[in-house]
């Protein structure tokens, strides 16, 4: 889908020029449907958002919270996959916080 460069820029400027997923700052971002075309999605300014290509490809046409299921079933599969992580997180240099994925647009304002 190609946006004017205006509403392009417009979108990129709410979320200051970051991914609004990861908060990666970058000047080649996506513009994603936070909810899907597929899924009812429209073209309005509060349904799109900045994505690094990385976010973009990896949240493909899923919704927020499919995302979110998505990002946790493959951390957990990494965490119980690989020897190595076993090992960071015994031996204490790495330390998993439980809890819920947090977007770079649910805590952007937190984060001033
Ligand atoms: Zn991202």
């Amino acid at each position: 889908m190609t946006f004017s460069k205006s509403k392009r820029n417009t979108i990129v400027e709410i979320f200051n020029g970051r991914c609004a997923y990861c908060g990666e700052l970058s000047g080649a971002l996506h513009i994603d449907h936070k909810i899907p075309k597929s899924k009812g999605g429209t073209n309005s300014l509060d349904n799109l958002y900045p994505a690094c290509s990385n976010c973009n490809c990896f949240k493909s046409d899923k919704n927020i919270e499919e995302f979110r299921i998505k990002i946790l079933t493959q951390i957990n599969k990494f965490l119980n996959t690989t020897p190595y992580m076993k090992i960071a997180i015994n031996s204490k240099i790495i330390k998993i916080k439980k809890g819920d994925i947090k977007f770079y647009f649910e805590v952007r304002n937190e984060m001033v």
